[in-house]
């Protein structure tokens, strides 16, 4: 099976007609299928056509996406001239897929990014249950250094630095992505068992248009409402790190920040200016994950993508008689350009 490359993080499957996470070679005919809204994964141009779930249709919608978008429920088979492909629940964010390609060259599950055990703000995490050929599976954290405390310890890391936070006449500001992480929080926080009223929250405005999708999906974030310094006193502001910077932000009253992030589990992110809490709550499979699922599932072949350093992952993968490599793209054929 041939794997082009195609866009950023995205590629093409001639024999299928099938692209994955970036658009499709000129003059070639195909379709475009996009795993989750993230924007290293969601088309480039707002006004291409694609085939997504429908809450990430929903999502890239909301963040200005123009062109058509397909709706292809989980579990649901699309047939295609060369192809077959099918939706599974990736765990990752809200709507995010794995995408299960079945030809007449061999089948395929390309995980995009996924999680498992799975976010509890996703749709949760299925495997389908065929052999798979080739499993292409994001390696973000790919070394032992990380491992993942489970949700609920993590969670319980949030509501007691929120608390604390708040008791001492602080402003708690938890610094994450506003899509997927800014709801993860947001549903901890709905669930604080602490006695007395809900805790409110204030997010980036950025993030609202995605809260409100995830509310149409049935997810529960709690008291929310957009980013307004006047009236933040005594509540959580849940923003990302890089609009610290931003207008507003020198207005907030004694603010306490904590990192939420998978690469917070690097104890040298403390050394971002004032971060007082290190929370390595993550989307992403950890080391142990990876292996575990690998060896599980048992594919004909895994190729590691979206990762920095897969020498270590492939070493223990190889322990384990799994056939593995780094995943090859090919650069477009010229007759295909
Ligand atoms: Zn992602």
């Amino acid at each position: 099976m041939q794997f082009v490359k195609s866009g950023y993080h995205g590629f093409f499957l001639p024999e299928a007609g099938v692209a994955l996470d970036g658009p499709l070679p000129r003059d070639v005919e195909g379709t475009v299928f996009i795993s989750h809204a993230h924007a290293d994964h969601a088309p480039r141009s707002r006004k291409s056509e694609v085939c997504a779930t429908p809450a990430t249709a929903a999502l890239i919608r909301a963040r200005g996406h123009r062109g058509p978008v397909r709706e292809i429920p989980f579990g649901e088979t699309l047939h295609l001239p060369s192809a077959s492909v099918t939706l599974y629940p990736a765990g990752h964010i809200l709507g995010s897929a794995m995408i299960f390609v079945e030809s007449e060259y061999g089948t395929l599950l390309y995980t995009g990014d996924c999680r498992t055990p799975p976010s509890p703000t996703s749709e949760g995490f299925e495997m389908p249950d065929r052999h798979i050929d080739h499993l292409i599976i994001e390696a973000t954290f790919a070394l032992p250094i990380y491992k993942w405390a489970p949700h609920r310890e993590l969670f319980d890391r949030i509501r007691r630095f929120v608390h604390q936070t708040l008791e001492d006449g602080a402003t708690p500001v938890m610094l994450c992505y506003n899509l997927g992480k800014a709801q993860e929080v947001m549903h901890a926080l709905a669930f604080a068992e602490a006695p007395g009223p809900p805790i409110q929250v204030q997010i980036h405005k950025d993030g609202a248009p995605l809260c409100r999708v995830y509310e149409q999906f049935g997810v529960n974030l709690g008291c929310w409402e957009v980013f307004d310094p006047e009236t933040l006193p005594g509540k959580v502001l849940i923003t990302p790190g890089n609009t610290v910077n931003m207008p507003g932000f020198n207005q907030i009253p004694n603010p306490r920040f904590a990192y939420v992030s998978g690469w917070a589990a690097l104890e040298n992110r403390s050394g971002r200016t004032d971060v007082g809490a290190l929370i390595p709550l993550s989307d992403h499979l950890d080391f142990f994950e990876l292996i575990d699922l690998c060896r599980k599932y048992a594919p004909g072949h895994v190729h590691l993508t979206h990762t920095p350093d897969s020498s270590v992952a492939l070493h223990y993968l190889r322990k384990h008689d799994i056939s593995c490599s780094d995943l090859k793209l090919m650069e477009p054929a010229a007759s295909i350009i």
